[in-house]
């Protein structure tokens, strides 16, 4: 059959569209979600708005998919970060989907747009650390594409993985009365990018650990398959965007508000210690800072002993319980005396207003 050609009128730009940046990241998907190829097709189980696709696979298995860019200068710069950590990073925040769906990583493609002047010692480096995880979490590279950027290098990659037939979990399915829990530390991430951009080397060297959770993070595989394996959870995200954005995508596709314990909030000791010697405040880096790479799940509280137990494995990664969902749609930092809304203020693209083109 033959190619019909556009069936469209030519779109021309119309002269009083707006600049992107009015939209926003969250306003352009959903624009494209609108009005883009996005209908219901019967082996698409999850479309648009998780962290991964779900697709019918087999009888057994369902497939996840997830892709993600770093753009030079957005994600990363050579203060920020070397090339083997960009290739470890890339794969990272891709594993760290599949994880947040309770799947198991398997296959990459990776997109590179790659200035002339890029060195083959800096792909070298960039394949070696993105070699350095798959090897570690069984992942194969399966294919990507290769072309000449004008400006700035952009890396893409894209990843498979795959979970059992409908047990993958869900931003949408949190209910009133579910406690919240989070893995790990939060905003070591961003205390480590602050260490890098102030260039900061007494501290580079004393919080090896706040660097390395900005530059070469561990996505939670073991643990968020352990989760949907329990059959106990009711929602998963992982932490890209920081706890205020990430909880209040969860609570807006579940219909439901949010009440997180202030005292709870897992801030670690490097954290802490770099919030004093810098005059910095490290609940703000650990509310609003990105790129933690941490589970936020939420399950019933009559199982609370049974999910502690299945954070319980791993001596280096404890879970937190960390706040309630509630009725509404509010969600709030509480401690003793007082109740703060807490709005989203994770990194959003396009938050900085453009001219138009
Ligand atoms: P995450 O932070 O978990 O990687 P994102 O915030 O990047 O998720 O994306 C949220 C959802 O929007 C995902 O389901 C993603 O696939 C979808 N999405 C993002 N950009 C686009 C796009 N340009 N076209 C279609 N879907 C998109
Ligand atoms: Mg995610």
């Amino acid at each position: 059959m033959g190619n019909p050609g556009m069936s469209s009128e030519p779109k021309h730009i119309s002269p009083d569209s707006h600049a992107m940046s009015e939209l926003g990241e969250s306003g352009i998907i959903d624009w494209i979600c609108r009005n883009g190829p996005a209908r219901p097709r019967e082996d698409v189980i999850r479309a648009i708005g998780d962290d991964c696709a779900v697709l019918q696979f087999t009888d057994a298995n369902d497939l996840l998919v997830t892709t993600d860019t770093m753009v030079e200068g957005t994600h990363f710069t050579a203060q920020t970060s070397p090339p083997d950590a960009l290739g470890w990073k890339l794969l990272a925040s891709n594993i760290s989907d599949i994880a947040a769906m309770g799947g198991i990583p398997k296959t990459a493609f990776l997109c590179l747009a790659w200035t002339g002047n890029t060195s083959t010692g800096f792909m070298e480096a960039f394949i070696a650390g993105l070699t350095d995880l798959a090897q570690q979490t069984d992942i194969v590279l399966a294919g990507g594409d290769t072309v000449e950027s004008p400006a700035g290098d952009v890396v893409t990659l894209t990843l498979l993985g795959e979970c059992r037939h409908g047990r993958a979990i869900y931003r949408n399915g949190a209910r009133t009365d579910d406690d919240i829990w989070v893995s790990g530390y939060l905003g070591n991430a961003a205390g480590g990018l602050f260490i890098l951009k102030e260039g900061l080397s007494e501290e580079m060297h004393a919080r090896p650990a706040l660097i390395e959770a900005h530059q070469t993070p561990t996505p939670r595989v073991e643990l968020g398959k352990r989760l949907a394996q329990s059959g106990l959870i009711h929602a998963m995200i992982d932490l890209s965007d920081g706890i205020s954005t990430d909880l209040s995508h969860i609570c807006r596709q579940s219909g439901v508000g949010a009440t997180l314990d202030r005292s709870a909030i897992p801030i670690s000791e490097d954290l802490r210690q770099l919030g004093e010697r810098t005059g910095q405040d490290p609940e703000q880096w650990a509310l609003h800072g990105g790129e933690d790479y941490e589970l936020l799940f939420t399950a019933p509280s009559s199982c609370r002993k049974k999910v502690e137990a299945l954070g319980g494995h791993d001596p280096t990664l404890r879970i937190h319980r960390i706040g309630k969902i509630i009725q509404g749609t509010s969600v709030s930092l509480v401690d003793e005396t007082a109740q703060a809304d807490l709005t989203p203020g994770g990194y959003s693209h396009f938050s900085t207003p453009r001219q138009t083109r």
